[in-house]
């Protein structure tokens, strides 16, 4: 099943519960408009390659497409559509004005020098401009690609277009007009939902254990800010392996050692040296393996398809926080709510990051920049809101908190489609 195919049974369910018109599920089940491009990139050897990928623009009746582009191997067009999808729903869950898009280049960014990466973002860019506008769709980070190339993507924007234009892309730098917060707001909604849902149900940081799987922009930083809140991290992965500790991880100590090794799973003994606590070990361990540590939260921060039929009956974690887009499949999604394992879903969790972006758009159509203290303090709001509208309706059709966070979206959806 692809992922697309995913979404189309998440929409659908969510459509059942809701009694929804056949019309407006048809609508959300198409994406409006789908790019594809093949590109060429001069390569450091002289030679020319022919690149390909996608831009995806799913629904725009609440406001322009959003949504960032990834650069990964696997990319592949009905993995953009579910990405797209997922975009518009995340949106309307913390209503802001946005509808959803989705761009991916097939590409191991890992694999290429600086030039070439630069040369292949700008012509990535080129490519799919004519379908671009601070009006119309609004690209930004995801999988592999960060301020430095979002910065790449508005040079080239403004060579094409003869002008610039600050909000063509979001989660730029903070001198190219980006704004603070953005960096860490993915991870940051996700922790401002962890916190809420911790005090009203009596959760002591001390004695919870957390393992985190991903240790890019947003598991890194999730692992620093709850590692700040007094959590205990037991395990943390990349996408070559990871380590278990008996005494904790801390973050910091972990990012400097993955800077030099390349990969978390080779800082075991760096790891259990800075305890400096007797009998203080880490074992190291294969991705598949982490997620099912004994923990009592997991947060999925890498990449689709983690949690399948095949190893959700083995979870041991109590709640799972998906701060990556997809990590659960439908079947899994299943066995998880019926082992009464609580979900939090993508389109809640990991919403701050285009919260932010959207809090940038603004700043940027203003030329007014706040402090970061107050995006993050308007950041917490729309999250504990989403949350509670999400709680709301799963209380009302008695469901998970995914197929709530569906119901959420697509009643906003409706509304707006009805007008
Ligand atoms: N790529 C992020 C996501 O999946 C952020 C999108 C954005 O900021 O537009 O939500």
């Amino acid at each position: 099943m692809s992922l697309f195919q995913n979404t189309l049974k998440q929409i659908w369910k969510a459509a059942q519960l809701m009694k929804l018109n056949k019309d407006v599920e048809e609508v959300l089940s198409h994406p409006q408009r789908e790019i594809s491009v093949a590109f060429p990139v001069r390569m450091d050897d002289g030679c020319l390659k022919i690149f390909k990928g996608f831009r995806i623009q799913h629904n725009d009746s609440r406001g322009p497409y959003k949504g960032g582009i990834r650069f990964h191997q696997d990319v592949d067009k009905e993995e953009v559509q579910a990405l797209a999808t997922w975009m518009t729903l995340k949106c309307a869950v913390v209503n802001i004005p946005l509808g959803g898009g989705k761009g991916g280049v097939i590409v191991n960014p890992k694999e290429l020098s600086e030039g070439e990466l630069e040369r292949l973002s700008r012509s990535y860019f080129r490519a799919i401009a004519p379908v671009i506008g601070p009006d119309i769709d609004v690209p930004a980070p995801d999988v592999n690609t960060n301020p430095k190339i979002m910065g790449w993507f508005a040079d080239e924007y403004a060579k094409w277009a003869g002008k610039d234009v600050r909000g063509i892309v979001t989660g730029k730098a903070i001198d190219d007009g980006g704004s603070k917060g953005r960096g860490s707001a993915t991870a940051q909604g996700g922790v401002y939902i962890l916190q809420e849902m911790a005090k009203r149900n009596n959760w002591n940081p001390a004695e919870t254990k957390v393992v985190i799987q991903g240790f890019g922009n947003a598991g890194g930083t999730a692992a620093k800010l709850l590692a700040a809140d007094g959590y205990e991290l037991v395990g943390i992965s990349d996408s070559q392996g990871g380590i278990v500790c008996n005494h904790g991880i801390d973050p910091a100590g972990l990012m400097q050692c993955k800077v030099e090794k390349k990969t978390v799973k080779n800082c075991g003994v760096h790891v259990s040296e800075l305890h400096g606590v007797e009998g203080s070990s880490c074992k190291m361990v294969e991705n598949e393996e982490l997620l099912l540590e004994e923990c009592d939260i997991l947060v999925l921060a890498a990449l689709e398809n983690q949690i399948t039929k095949e190893n959700a009956h083995k979870i041991k974690a109590k709640v799972i926080i998906e701060l990556a887009n997809g990590p659960i499949t439908p079947d899994a999604d299943e066995i998880l709510a019926e082992r009464g394992i609580i979900v939090v879903p993508d389109i809640l969790a990991n919403a701050g990051g285009v919260t932010v972006s959207y809090f940038e758009m603004l700043q940027n159509a203003d030329d007014e920049y706040w402090e970061e203290d107050d995006v993050n303090e308007k950041l917490h709001k729309i999250m504990i809101k989403a949350l509670a509208d999400v709680e709301g309706n799963a209380k009302k059709y008695d469901c998970t908190l995914r197929e709530a966070a569906f119901v959420t979206a697509i009643e906003r959806l409706k509304d707006k489609m009805h007008l």
